[in-house]
């Protein structure tokens, strides 16, 4: 048990250093932003902040929710700030990004859940910044699809909205959260003639079988790109990694997902959801 939970060595990574990394953290320190890379611990800090890009968390750094793998702290948020549209704006304007990524929390308890403060985040970006192509990572609307039309409404490149984990786990892993309602929204998205994303952790006690029925179901609901990463335990507080799947499983993984009918399949232990994005701009 214990040497099967012990990290293997190709989730070694380099740590955050440089001069590009630098100039970022004090960009988002700057406009008091918060970062889904900080709060998700990600081992791709020194590779992303050393090419200058970041994914960004709007709606505050409180969410209503509580999965069992999540590192952002769960409470009554805060009243919203309705300033950080133009904060996240003027923040990517200034480091040149490319390609943007912007994830928020969920705000269950607002009726609109956030989506005016999606919107305006990016069509602020849109305008400081005309030539860079945007993905949000949009939260569960909650079956509230006149939201979910404001959140993508704005012009954005991509919508992604992930799936975290497969249906069986769902109870353990994303507690507030059904499967069936998650792949509506893609559906959703998809037909409002959006390009669709998702990601999945693996490593959650999932078998092969159930990830390639995801993958079916993905397919059938219109999505296009699909992320597999290896879950890693942000603290002993968060769910266990029940397994840690070898490059060559991910390697698989890619095949299958692609020849059951998805574009593109970002498949590998250190992919993120947000990890070359830049890539899936052109899908
Ligand atoms: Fe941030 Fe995503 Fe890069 Fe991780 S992979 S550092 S979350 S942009
Ligand atoms: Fe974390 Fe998102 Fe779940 Fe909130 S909804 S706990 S931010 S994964």
């Amino acid at each position: 048990e214990q040497t099967k939970r012990k990290k293997p060595d190709w989730l070694r990574v380099k740590l955050p250093v440089g001069k590009e990394y630098a100039a970022v953290r004090k960009l988002v320190d700057e406009h008091k932003l918060h970062t889904i890379c900080e709060s998700g611990n990600c081992p791709n800090m020194g590779e992303c902040w050393g090419a200058g890009t970041a994914t960004f968390m709007i709606l505050g750094n409180v969410c209503t929710r509580s999965c069992s793998f999540c590192a952002v702290a769960t409470g009554r948020p805060p009243e919203y700030d309705t300033d950080e549209p133009r904060r996240v704006a003027e923040a990517i304007r200034l480091m040149k990004v490319k390609h943007a990524v912007i994830t928020s929390v969920n705000r269950d308890e607002l009726k609109d859940r956030g989506a005016e403060i999606w919107y305006q985040t990016v069509v602020e970006t849109k305008r400081l910044s005309p030539e860079t192509t945007i993905e949000t990572l949009i939260p569960d609307v909650k079956s509230n699809w006149d939201a979910l039309i404001r959140m993508i409404e704005g012009g954005q490149e991509v919508v992604s909205h992930n799936m975290e984990t497969v249906e069986r786990l769902y109870k353990r892993v994303r507690p507030q959260a059904k499967y069936v309602r998650s792949l509506e929204q893609i559906k959703r998205t998809k037909e409002f003639g959006k390009r669709t994303k998702t990601g999945i952790m693996l490593g959650l006690g999932e078998t092969v079988d159930e990830v390639h029925k995801a993958m079916d179901d993905l397919v059938a609901h219109g999505c296009d790109i699909l992320t597999l990463g290896q879950y890693l335990q942000p603290t002993k507080m968060h769910i266990e990694v029940a397994e840690f799947i070898h490059p060559e499983q991910f390697d698989s993984y890619r095949d299958e997902g692609l020849k059951r009918g998805l574009k593109y399949v970002e498949s590998g232990p250190l992919v993120r959801s947000s990890y070359h994005a830049e890539r899936h701009v052109n899908v």
